[in-house]
């Protein structure tokens, strides 16, 4: 059977529209062989038909730290794998570096500044949302010229409230911490994805401007790797791609 690209990749349509970014989250279907995580990445750049100049990843550790590989610092090595140790959001302005962050149940969000063609991706898990990771990736980029108001974000397909049930110990220190985002909290079930929505409106992006998968990755274990559903090896790739100007 041939899979067509939208098979292999859950996207934000007004992400999509951009004409000077590819971006997208992969299902099961992008590699059902759990592989190598450099054989994911050429077959991403193949199914995108682009030939990246590098890669920008992280060795994730539910940490709240963010890595940004600017243009600038970019251009003057010679080496095309920009790896962050112990970083959980990563993002650049450099063109055709491949940038990417991997999750099973955790949320992947997008945050792309749309005006000044910077992306970033992040990583946040219960740890993530509660060091507000969001908010710190979104201020990397403010750090460098970015109006929130010019960011278009996505969470990607992630755990569902429905799904995410932790200890009371561990609900009660979220209520504590966000008594705003109360609605994000119900009972012991987390809603990862709507209290990085809120920490993203705190900080400026616009309410219209942020956009959400509807996907939870446990319900549709069919389509996801999901750590809670018993994927251990299995990661979803979220990757996106400043394509350079011809
Ligand atoms: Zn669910």
């Amino acid at each position: 059977m041939i899979y067509s690209l939208s098979d292999l990749l859950i996207q934000c349509e007004d992400l999509r529209r951009l004409p000077w970014l590819r971006h997208g989250s992969t299902t099961r279907l992008f590699n059902p062989v759990p592989g190598k995580k450099n054989d994911e990445l050429k077959l991403l750049a193949d199914a995108w038909g682009i030939t990246p100049a590098g890669v920008l990843f992280s060795h994730q550790r539910h940490t709240n730290n963010v890595a940004f590989l600017s243009r600038t610092s970019c251009e003057p090595h010679t080496t095309s794998s920009f790896i962050y140790n112990n970083t959980d959001a990563v993002g650049t302005d450099a063109e055709n570096i491949l940038a990417c962050i991997f999750t099973a149940d955790c949320v992947p969000v997008f945050l792309m500044d749309t005006k000044n063609r910077r992306i970033m991706l992040v990583h946040s898990g219960w740890r993530g949302a509660l060091g507000e990771i969001s908010v710190r990736a979104l201020q990397s980029l403010t750090t460098y010229g970015t109006d929130p108001a010019d960011v278009t974000a996505w969470i990607g397909p992630a755990i569902g409230v429905c799904c995410y049930e932790v200890s009371e110990k561990l609900a009660g220190e979220f209520l504590r911490k966000f008594p705003n985002f109360s609605e994000a909290i119900h009972g012991r079930h987390l809603d990862l994805k709507n209290l990085n929505v809120r920490q993203l409106e705190s900080c400026g992006v616009r309410a219209k401007n942020i956009h959400v998968s509807d996907y939870c990755t446990k319900c549709r274990n069919d389509l996801f790797y999901s750590y809670r559903a018993g994927d251990t090896s299995g990661r979803i790739l979220s990757a996106a791609v400043i394509l350079p100007d011809k």
